[in-house]
């Protein structure tokens, strides 16, 4: 099904995505019109599928990130704080960047430096304004205990799947917060956890993927 979502441009993509129901709120859909994925895809960059980045990172495929900014989308409204674990290429930070606005704030991380290096680069290069005034930033750092110097975050996203719980990630959700995270070793699957506004959790499971694991850096280059 997913595959059939591909496009001729970013627009087609986006319309496909609709059509498909996999992104349904017009904010997720100006998102990710006003990001265009060739600047963060090496190739094939409106194809439904994910694509190597180098350092045995990929770029998550077009229906991954759709689906994660529609679980998110509350979470994103101007002016929010968002985290972005594994944020790889920098193509998701750059949409959630575009969601919060410029009140808001997204931090990108990830442990290997050329790729973060590379994200800021594209960044710099097509979205200037939104690294000035610091709505988009991206570091690199392990991503396991989330990013402490940021918290509390309105939402987390996490590109790279957890093998249990991220409870350090979660201590660092602001009540209400929701995070959205593969989570699990042999078969993974996407959790949705939500922080209420007393700081009770809850967390659904919302479908099956293969993601690359939350890693060591040289475990991941080997
Ligand atoms: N969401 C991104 C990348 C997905 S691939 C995108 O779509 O472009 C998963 C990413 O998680 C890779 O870039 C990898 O380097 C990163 N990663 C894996 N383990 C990590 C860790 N412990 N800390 C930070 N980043 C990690």
């Amino acid at each position: 099904m997913a595959w059939r979502c591909h496009g001729a441009t970013n627009g087609e993509l986006i319309d496909n995505l609709l059509h498909a129901r996999i992104i349904t709120h017009e904010r997720v859909a100006a998102a990710m019109r006003a990001v265009d994925r060739a600047h963060f895809a090496p190739r094939n960059p409106y194809m439904d599928m994910p694509q190597s980045i180098g350092y045995g990172a990929t770029i998550s495929a077009p229906h991954m990130h759709g689906y994660a900014l529609e679980y998110l989308h509350e979470h994103l409204q101007p002016g929010m704080h968002a985290l972005d674990v594994g944020s790889g290429s920098g193509y998701l930070s750059a949409c959630m960047a575009s969601m919060v606005g410029a009140g808001g704030r997204v931090i990108g991380i990830d442990h290997i430096p050329e790729l973060v290096q590379g994200s800021q680069t594209a960044l710099e290069r097509n979205y200037p304004e939104w690294v000035r005034d610091g709505r988009v930033q991206v570091v690199v750092g392990d991503g396991r205990q989330g990013y402490a110097d940021g918290a509390p975050y309105d939402c987390i996203h996490v590109g790279a799947a957890a093998p249990a719980t991220p409870t350090e990630m979660l201590a660092q959700l602001k009540a209400p917060g929701r995070m959205f995270v593969p989570v699990g070793t042999m078969s993974q699957r996407i959790i949705v956890y939500d922080k209420d506004s007393s700081g009770h959790v809850t967390e659904h499971k919302v479908m099956g993927v293969q993601y690359v694991p939350l890693t060591d850096a040289d475990k991941q280059r080997d």
